[in-house]
């Protein structure tokens, strides 16, 4: 039986007439696995409903941000309560205050944020910073690290550029990408060759803190500690890109993260800590809020009271924060290990189906983030994640779709798990593997 897209198909045809592509993020176009895109109707909990009517389990949540499930209670309960006080003050509210409070009280190395809207923002914003604080330009950067779409920073990007197979972005000038160098990821040596040649003209390394936009990629143990101690003997700054691991990978992110359920990668920064994060994502449940922040001394470069300037006109909006207050109080220590439960679950079961047909494939852990490669071996690099084959997981990803399972839309992509994932949904993925395997066979 194949599943009725009609509705979802004549949405995509309209879509395509006023909005580029028909999405308004590329990744959203089904261009790495084909098809039509769903039209999502409404969300609930573990569950997504089409305009079709078609129900499925979510392991996208949004690309990370709904870690407590769709329209939680309470979470809808502060969005109504903000909403019934008013959209946006152009001036300062509680609720901003009470986010920043919480990010810093989670996160320690970090004394002040600034909100944002969106990790693109917080990025960009970090960048700035760190060229103001330094008087430096030059950033480093690693293949396969998304850090959204700032210019500087649209060089082997991961997910979505490595799915399109676009190296580069067209738009981009040389002049903003002229002062970025691109290293491989999980590669020291590297580093320490590029900063004993040009360390006093670096401004900053940024890196996912534990990448997930080229399919999960953990550093290796004592890479992140080795960006620390060069990047301080050099006098350049390491900003932590936590906008998808951020609250997701512990309570306070991969920073306060130790072990992921198999126990095989060392998080936190025994190194001392990096002098920037960014974050996003689950810090705005789902409206767009987002952060970038550090030491108190850095960040008072920032204007009002420094040179570098920085704003934004819905910047710590108050439905926006209050939605990402409430997500994140839900974000205690005991959800994290129930997190990973379920993540563990869901892996081995699609791990056990793959073995089972002969499929190849490797399953890597972020704590409760986990991909699933379709080859043999580990992956450490952005080459070794784009040696997988992306046809056979199209094949599983539209089969898992057909039995109500909806995966990422790329082999280069986190599956996230939510807290609202029963065994209800459990079950339904179960029963989608065995078929999803045999097609991706
Ligand atoms: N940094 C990382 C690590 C991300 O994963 C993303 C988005 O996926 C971004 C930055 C950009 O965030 P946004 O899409 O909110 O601009």
């Amino acid at each position: 039986m194949t599943l009725s897209t009609t509705g979802s198909q004549a949405l995509f045809d309209r879509a395509r007439e006023v909005i580029p592509g028909g999405v308004n993020s590329p990744v959203r176009a089904f261009r790495g696995v084909g098809g039509v895109p769903r039209f999502i109707a409404s969300a609930e909990g573990a569950w997504l409903t089409d305009v079709d009517g078609n129900r499925y389990v979510d392991l996208v949540c949004s690309w990370g941000p709904m870690i407590l499930g769709h329209a939680h209670p309470e979470v809808l309960e502060a969005v109504r309560s903000a909403a019934a006080h008013g959209f946006s003050f152009g001036t300062p509210s509680e609720n901003e205050v009470a986010l920043a409070e919480e990010i810093v009280a989670r996160v320690e190395p970090v004394e002040q944020v600034r909100l944002v809207s969106s990790g693109t923002e917080a990025t960009m914003s970090a960048l700035r910073l760190a060229r103001g604080a330094t008087g430096r330009s030059v950033v480093v950067k690693f293949a396969g690290c998304y850090h959204g779409h700032v210019d500087a920073l649209l060089a082997q990007a991961g997910s979505g550029v490595a799915t399109f197979a676009l190296p580069d972005s067209a738009g981009v000038p040389a002049s903003a990408a002229g002062e970025t160098i691109v290293l491989p990821y999980n590669d020291l040596a590297a580093v320490e060759e590029l900063f004993a040649a040009r360390g006093s003209e670096i401004a900053a390394v940024i890196t996912e803190a534990s990448p997930g936009n080229m399919g999960v990629v953990p550093p290796a143990p004592g890479f992140t500690q080795g960006l620390r101690s060069i990047t301080a003997a050099h006098g350049a700054l390491l900003i932590s890109d936590e906008v998808m691991t951020g609250f997701r990978a512990s309570r306070s992110g991969w920073y306060g993260h130790e072990t992921g359920p198999a126990g095989a990668h060392p998080g936190g920064y025994e190194g001392g800590a990096p002098d920037l994060f960014t974050f996003g994502k689950v810090m705005g449940g789902g409206f767009p809020a987002a952060a970038f922040g550090g030491r108190a001394d850095l960040m008072a470069h920032l204007a009002p009271d420094g040179p570098v300037y920085q704003a934004g006109t819905l910047s710590g909006n108050p439905v926006a924060t209050a939605a990402g207050l409430a997500t994140l109080r839900g974000c205690t220590e005991e959800l994290y290990p129930r997190l990973e439960g379920t993540a563990r679950a869901i892996a081995d079961a699609a791990s056990a189906a793959l073995t089972a047909e002969g499929v190849a494939h490797t399953v890597q852990w972020a704590g409760s983030m986990f991909s699933i490669f379709f080859r043999d071996g580990a992956v450490t690099s952005f080459a070794d994640a784009q040696a997988q084959d992306t046809a056979a997981y199209g094949r599983f990803f539209h089969a898992m779709l057909e039995a109500g399972v909806h995966l990422p839309p790329s082999a280069f992509e986190v599956w996230f798990v939510s807290d609202a994932i029963d065994e209800d949904a459990l079950e339904t993925i179960r029963a989608a593997l065995p078929a999803a395997a045999r097609a991706a066979a």
